[in-house]
């Protein structure tokens, strides 16, 4: 047992095959990986120093979440390979955590209910690892954001309990049938706030100028950020790149020009998600479509500026 580098507790320890990459499972902070490196520069860095619980909250929500234990790394990038999930300590520091106190009230409620096996059950807080579930620094921020959700019919609690010298604070909680409702309301839309759109297309090279001045161009012009895999670096699990970018896409783009298995499995991928899917082929080529697919409606585009027009038009007034 060693320490954590984000919280100080007591932490497992695990060597990845001799490299200085380590796994480490923390009960506060839940299971990452960091390099040597990466734990220096949480140590050296003042500015960080203040900021761990925030790194915490993020690590812990991932656990909860049921997400690939993150691999922290120095700077704001996030990158993708086939085996980690790399994110800047940075950037969850300017993106990660919620910037604002409806967020934190919206996503605490969320991770509350994941560790509730079934409405009505309550859950036990039994020491100050679950500060960080509520994006919370200490116990009195703690009480503050469970009160909060009390105030809002969301969440009710026990009798305040002084546990050692972490002060006051619920030992108890459970969600009420608004919490739940509000919790479903916002897995709903659970990307509602992102900027990515996925667009799932053939790769032909016939197509490389419809992706450039088409797709992307209208999704950019909107004020998005286009996603085509091929653009992504990858190895050879392009499945689980797909998979993750499809499930952070604030709606999906469905080309079927060319007629492409994998279009049909990503945009039915998206739909059992309930992420929206637009709906787009060439003019010419529909009557290749799936039957399964020709109830939903189609921009049909003659060329790529009616591609463009026709899907900026359909974006403004479906997903804006
Ligand atoms: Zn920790």
């Amino acid at each position: 047992m060693e320490k954590c580098p984000l919280c100080n507790n007591s932490a497992y320890y695990e060597k990845l095959n001799g490299k200085d990459t380590y796994k480490i499972e923390c009960m506060q902070c839940g299971d990452f990986y960091i390099t040597y490196q990466g734990i220096l520069y949480l140590e050296n860095n003042k500015e960080i120093k203040n900021d761990k619980y925030k790194i915490s909250s993020y690590t812990r929500e991932c656990k909860v979440l049921n997400k690939k234990p993150p691999f922290l790394i120095s700077g704001d990038k996030e990158i993708f390979d086939e085996n980690f999930y790399y994110v800047g300590i940075d950037l969850i520091l300017k993106e990660k955590f919620p910037n604002n106190v409806l967020d934190i009230l919206d996503r605490t409620l969320i991770n509350l209910s994941k560790l509730s096996k079934k409405p009505g059950q309550w859950i036990e807080f039994n020491d100050e690892t679950y500060f960080v579930l509520a994006y919370s620094e200490n116990a009195d921020i703690f009480k503050y954001i469970l009160d909060s959700l009390y105030k809002k019919n969301y969440m009710e609690v026990s009798n305040l309990t002084k546990i050692s010298v972490y002060g006051e604070f619920y030992t108890h909680a459970r969600l009420t049938p608004e919490g739940w409702n509000r919790v479903y309301e916002l897995e709903k839309n659970i990307n509602k706030d992102s900027k990515k759109v996925f667009v799932a297309m053939s790769f032909a090279k016939e197509m490389d100028e419809v992706w450039e001045r088409g797709f992307k161009e209208a999704i950019k012009e909107l004020g998005f950020e286009p996603v085509r895999v091929d653009e992504i670096e990858h190895n050879e699990k392009i499945c689980d790149v797909i998979i993750a970018q499809i499930k952070k896409s604030k709606f999906l783009v469905a080309d079927f020009t060319g007629n492409r298995g994998g279009v049909y499995y990503e945009a039915g991928f998206a739909k059992g998600l309930g992420i929206p899917v637009i709906f787009t082929c060439k003019e010419g080529e529909e009557e290749y479509l799936h039957f399964d697919t020709r109830q939903y409606n189609h921009i049909i585009w003659k060329d790529i500026d009616d591609l463009k027009k026709q899907l900026k038009d359909r974006i403004e007034a479906t997903i804006i």
